[in-house]
């Protein structure tokens, strides 16, 4: 806190009232004194005054507390400007996790494709070429399991019948539901019912 700067508004303040120290001091049943040390920056009202000359002085606790006047309007757009940013911010790193999503899928899909047809030509059969299938499956498999936490964990699920947003409970729960690409049939848990809940990257 900028006692300086606090002490300097509360002189402005009482001046533009049209007290004087004194007067003023009468008023919070406090010394002169006091608010002259108050105006110069030494110390600080006590909280038990605090409210008395805010009202005095016709100004909000907080903006005492900063030693300027805060322009209320000016502050309703400035919190509004940094929630949109926000929210812009989430959209786009949900749509990196996604495209990520389906490169990562995409790509498991051909090597694998790819490594099982090549191992097929060249081994004819075989343990070696059992092995390379099992790894090759195993392998998709687990890049399945980590595309869909990317899917799962980039934005929301839109209800289809209520339109709330939401995130599955937990990865199983997405698993296990059928789904067309990144719509998933997911039970709503606030209507409780089921539908082809569509992938949105934000909550609004
Ligand atoms: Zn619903």
């Amino acid at each position: 806190m900028d006692l300086i700067k606090i002490g300097k508004f509360i002189a402005n303040c009482r001046k533009d009232k049209n007290l004087t120290q004194e007067q003023l001091a009468e008023k919070l049943y406090v010394t002169d004194r006091a608010v002259s040390k108050w105006e110069r920056g030494l110390s600080l009202p006590d909280a038990g005054k605090m409210l008395d000359l805010c009202g005095i002085l016709d100004i909000k606790v907080n903006e005492l507390l900063t030693g300027e006047k805060i322009d209320m309007e000016n502050m309703n757009k400035k919190s509004e400007e940094l929630l949109v940013e926000m929210a812009r911010q989430e959209q786009i790193k949900n749509k990196k996790l996604l495209t990520s999503m389906y490169v990562m899928t995409g790509s498991a899909i051909f090597f694998f494709i790819g490594i099982v047809l090549l191992a097929c030509v060249t081994l004819k059969q075989g343990p070696i070429l059992a092995a390379i299938i099992c790894a090759a499956t195993a392998l998709l498999v687990f890049i399945a399991f980590y595309g869909l936490k990317l899917e799962v964990d980039a934005g929301y699920y839109e209800c289809a019948k209520c339109h709330h947003k939401f995130t599955p409970k937990n990865y199983f729960v997405a698993m296990f539901a059928p789904h067309l690409n990144t719509t998933r049939y997911l039970k709503c848990p606030e209507c409780n019912k089921r539908s082809w809940a569509k992938k949105v990257m934000s909550k609004d």
